[in-house]
């Protein structure tokens, strides 16, 4: 592969690797791409493979090298791993690949011309010209906004620098108050509760993980969490945060979460996990459609039909086999960064491939390793698999009489099958799938 020496010598300088000039703002990038974490690193490493020849530069915000951010609510918090292990790519991996990695630049502006060409602006003040942009910006923290919201200890997880704050606190707190029942806060939850944390968990909605899993396995996790030691609060939402005695660095520090009821819970660290917002700012700035998220095409092109978009930032037609046709969705997971990373790679070397695979997710809660196969919205059947024995549940959904997901705990066949089954277009009949006994995969049929 030809590397552009001036490239070539930015890269090793804006990664460490090496000193050198900064690069020319005459010189234009092959691609821009915004954004340096999963679907961004994905993308590069994807058109990489398919021999994209052009330079290109993957810049982000962050001050870190891009990392993976799962741990950040898992083992990375419990100091179970290290933080170079959770480094995508070593500094020589881009030198080599001619990407030059350039980290903490903000964007705040992009001109941009009719053929995807244009310029974009840091906050710096530094210009980053490019022939063609992908924005792969993510989603940020939704923020609590009541009394006492910017107390020290009221702290969010999104990255490495809120995971970092979280865990320089964790030591000095006996309590912790987590508000919002979804995956990053069960996980964190758990996590600080193995930390020997006493951990409550408010939820404002009926139950938890709002509407990514079905009633039966909501229900199954607000049992094993109660049974393991979290107090879960549903239907229950903070009032506002109270300080403690005197200020810390200028503000004052949480003390407590008093609650809708005029209840007050002990925390000297709260942890707030309502969700996210995805970043659109940028394209829309540009004029680009966007409507929860950035409207994209199937082949990843959003509106003006040059830029790429992908990721959490993205909204897209649902990539399920057989789903509603015009029903769109934005994921939020690393699988699905990675396949439409690779659907963006083929746009963007003139091939026009369609997401492969059916998407699926991942959260380990303490030692409950859910497995999501599928998507399960407008289910009209489920079938509950349970072997209270091995510690394995799983919930399958059905649409019509065919299977569209499932939900396994600690049930990792089920997974394989049900995923195996979808990817092939192929059913697991309902009747036979209740016995916990029978594996999946035996069952499975031909449309
Ligand atoms: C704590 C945690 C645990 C998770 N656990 C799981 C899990 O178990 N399983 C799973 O499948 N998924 C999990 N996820 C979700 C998964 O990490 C995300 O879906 C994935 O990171 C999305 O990748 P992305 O590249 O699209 O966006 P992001 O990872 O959000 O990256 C976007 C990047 O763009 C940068 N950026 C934004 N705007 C600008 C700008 N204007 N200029 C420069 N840079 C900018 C951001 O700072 C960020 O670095 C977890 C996420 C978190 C936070």
């Amino acid at each position: 592969m030809g590397t552009h020496a001036v490239e070539q010598a930015a890269a090793a300088e804006q990664t460490g690797a090496g000193a050198a000039a900064r690069p020319d703002s005459a010189t234009r990038t092959g691609l821009l791409i915004i954004g340096a974490s999963q679907s961004g690193v994905q993308l590069a490493v994807s058109l990489r493979a398919l021999g994209f020849g052009e330079h290109i530069t993957l810049l982000g915000d962050e001050d870190h090298r891009p990392y993976q951010r799962p741990a950040l609510s898992k083992e990375f918090l419990q100091g179970t791993v290290e933080s170079e292990s959770l480094i995508f790519r070593s500094n020589d991996y881009w030198t080599e690949h001619n990407v030059a990695l350039v980290k903490g630049e903000y964007i705040v502006r992009i001109d941009k011309d009719a053929d995807g060409s244009g310029v974009a602006h840091s906050s710096s003040g530094k210009e980053f010209p490019f022939k063609r942009l992908a924005l792969t910006v993510g989603a940020r923290a939704r923020k609590l906004e009541i009394d006492g919201g910017d107390l020290d200890g009221v702290l969010y997880l999104r990255n490495a620098d809120d995971a970092l704050a979280l865990k320089a606190r964790v030591g000095d707190a006996t309590d912790v108050v987590v508000i919002g029942g979804g995956f990053i806060g069960l996980e964190a939850a758990s996590s600080l509760h193995k930390m020997g944390k006493n951990v409550t968990v408010l939820e404002f909605g009926p139950r938890l993980v709002g509407r990514a899993v079905g009633e039966e396995t909501a229900e199954y996790f607000l049992r094993a969490h109660r049974s393991r030691g979290l107090d879960i609060r549903l239907g229950t939402s903070a009032r506002r945060f109270l300080a403690g005695d005197g200020p810390v660095d200028g503000r004052g520090a949480v003390s407590g979460v008093e609650l809708q009821d005029g209840i007050v819970l002990p925390a000297q660290i709260v942890l707030v996990g309502i969700g996210v917002i995805p970043n659109t700012q940028l394209a829309e700035d540009l004029g680009l459609t966007v409507d929860n998220g950035i409207v994209v095409d199937r082949f990843a092109l959003a509106s003006d039909g040059t830029t790429v978009a992908i990721g959490d930032c993205a909204n897209m037609p649902n990539p399920v086999p057989g789903s509603t046709p015009g029903e769109r969705i934005r994921l939020e997971s690393v699988n699905n960064a990675i396949e439409h990373a690779k659907v963006a790679a083929y746009s963007l070397t003139g091939h026009r491939e369609e997401y492969a695979g059916i998407p699926w997710f991942w959260s380990n809660q303490a030692d409950l390793k859910l497995q999501i196969a599928g998507l399960c919205n407008g289910y009209d059947q489920t079938v509950l698999r349970r072997d209270e024995e091995r510690g394995k549940f799983s919930v399958l959904y059905y649409r019509q009489g065919r299977i569209i997901a499932a939900d396994c705990v600690n049930a990792p066949l089920d997974f394989m099958a049900v995923r195996n089954a979808l990817a092939k277009g192929q059913n697991i009949p309902a009747e036979a799938a209740a016995d916990p006994a029978t594996p999946l995969k035996t069952i499975t049929t031909d449309r």
